[in-house]
């Protein structure tokens, strides 16, 4: 006769799993009432399951749930990854990375009290931009500078502090849309401007500006085509001939964007330099594209304008911190002394792209038969240069099995690789990838690779 056994109903007590060895990194990763929270729902869960209602506490494993899902928690942390995508500057991999010795050096004065609204030369309170404005106009030739949060934030200050009320004239070729959620045209109402649309989406003329200016025109505003480029039968305006006969009370204002300031690498662009020699009041652009610095707005030009932004009540609100403005000022001061140090991604990168075929020679050499060479294009990204591709090579992993889930599998690893799908192939694009975050690349796809070999 078979006993009939009491079903178990008793599972682990939360501060008991709480002390369990495989949850202490978790502890450290997410903090202890974060994992403790993961525990009592976990617990709740099983409690509340058929399975367990039936059965019991018997094979159910409390502590593989909770790191299934601490697992999940800790992949939401800001985590450094290695960009396989060819993609320079990549709005989803936090744009561009700061140079380590630019981040070493503005460590002392963000870990302790510094000037920031301090002239030690007077003892009274002074504005946070320092030196900035000084460097701004040795890089660019530019009266003056204001620095916000972000270049959305310099164009919507631009428009409400300069315009609002008034007419704004911009192109129907540059009605864009740039990310997500950020449209010219709301960000044009959301300030309070009136939107004057003229020419076409190919074709805007230097006449089509001047002919809709009213005595209620505050500002012709010119917008860099960020992340699409319209080619064939096109026709832009000559900026300095609308520069040049815009009347007193109308200002030229270029949302330049990407922060380029030379036309070396990009021959179809304009610099925001050149922009201000031809004419432009303002130009404003992140401090986090091609510049290569932190995330930031910055506005250039006339300060007759730039007193009149830096006063506004929005400004307030739109200021970056004394992080953003000492690496900032770091930062100019290594690209006036043209160290490479001062660069930024986007010209680091470009170099890296000579250097990719004997990367990927010597790779495909080791990772055979899994790894094959493939000619590749580097883009700047982040909307900076949509017309200009740079060649580059790359490999394609040839593994056994879907390439969505060996593309999967690279973004798992301790420290994520992000790679990317072509023609049902897994592409790794080495132009993107950091000096610093070659060893760890090759060390992990080594090793992912190890289970394939026989
Ligand atoms: C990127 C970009 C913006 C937005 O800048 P953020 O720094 O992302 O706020 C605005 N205008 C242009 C032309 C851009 O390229």
């Amino acid at each position: 006769m078979a006993v009939k056994t009491a079903i178990n109903y008793r599972l682990p007590q939360v501060e008991q799993l709480l002390q369990h060895p495989f949850l202490q990194p978790y502890v450290l990763a997410l903090s202890r009432p974060v994992v403790t929270e993961i525990i009592r729902s976990q617990l709740t869960l099983i409690r509340q399951s058929e399975r367990f209602k039936v059965q019991g506490a018997e094979g159910i494993d409390v502590l593989a749930a909770v790191v299934k899902v601490c697992e999940v928690q800790q992949s939401k942390r800001q985590m450094r990854v290695l960009n396989a995508t060819g993609i320079a500057v990549h709005t989803n991999l936090g744009r561009s990375p700061i140079v380590t010795e630019i981040w070493d050096s503005v460590r002392e004065v963000n870990t302790g009290y510094s000037n920031l609204e301090l002239e030690l030369a007077t003892g009274k309170r002074g504005g946070r931009n320092g030196l900035l404005p000084t460097l701004v106009n040795a890089w660019l030739g530019a009266e003056d500078c204001v620095i916000v949060n972000n270049n959305a934030a310099s164009i919507y200050l631009i428009l409400h502090a300069l315009a609002a009320g008034k007419e704004v004239i911009v192109s129907r070729g540059e009605q864009i849309q740039i990310g997500g959620g950020f449209r010219i045209p709301d960000i044009l109402a959301l300030s309070g401007c009136k939107l004057v649309e003229v020419g076409t989406t190919n074709i805007t003329t230097s006449d089509d500006y001047i002919n809709a200016i009213t005595d209620n025109t505050a500002m012709v505003l010119m917008v860099h085509q960020s992340n699409f480029s319209i080619q064939g039968f096109t026709e832009s305006p000559d900026i300095q001939d609308v520069a040049k006969r815009l009347p007193e009370h109308v200002q030229l204002v270029v949302d330049q964007g990407s922060g380029l300031s030379s036309e070396q690498y990009a021959s179809s662009e304009t610099s925001l330099s050149r922009y201000l020699q031809m004419g432009a009041d303002l130009v404003c652009f992140s401090g986090d594209k091609i510049l290569g610095g932190p995330q930031a707005g910055i506005i250039a030009g006339r300060q007759g304008l730039t007193k009149i932004l830096a006063k506004n009540p929005m400004m307030r609100t739109f200021r970056p911190g004394r992080i953003v403005l000492s690496l900032l000022e770091e930062l100019l001061i290594r690209k006036l002394n043209q160290t490479p140090s001062g660069e930024g991604i986007a010209q680091h990168t470009l170099l890296r792209c000579q250097h990719t075929r004997a990367l990927a020679e010597r790779l495909v050499a080791k990772w055979a038969p899994y790894a094959e060479m493939v000619p590749m294009e580097m883009q700047v990204g982040g909307g900076s240069i949509p017309s200009e591709t740079y060649d580059c090579y790359g490999l394609a992993l040839l593994l056994p099995g879907k390439a969505q889930q060996h593309l999967d599998a690279l973004r798992a690893m301790p420290t994520p690789i992000i790679a990317y799908l072509h023609a049902d192939r897994l592409m790794l694009n080495l132009a993107t990838l950091l000096d610093d975050d070659l060893h760890h690349f090759e060390s992990q796809i080594e090793h992912y690779l190890q289970r394939f070999q026989k």
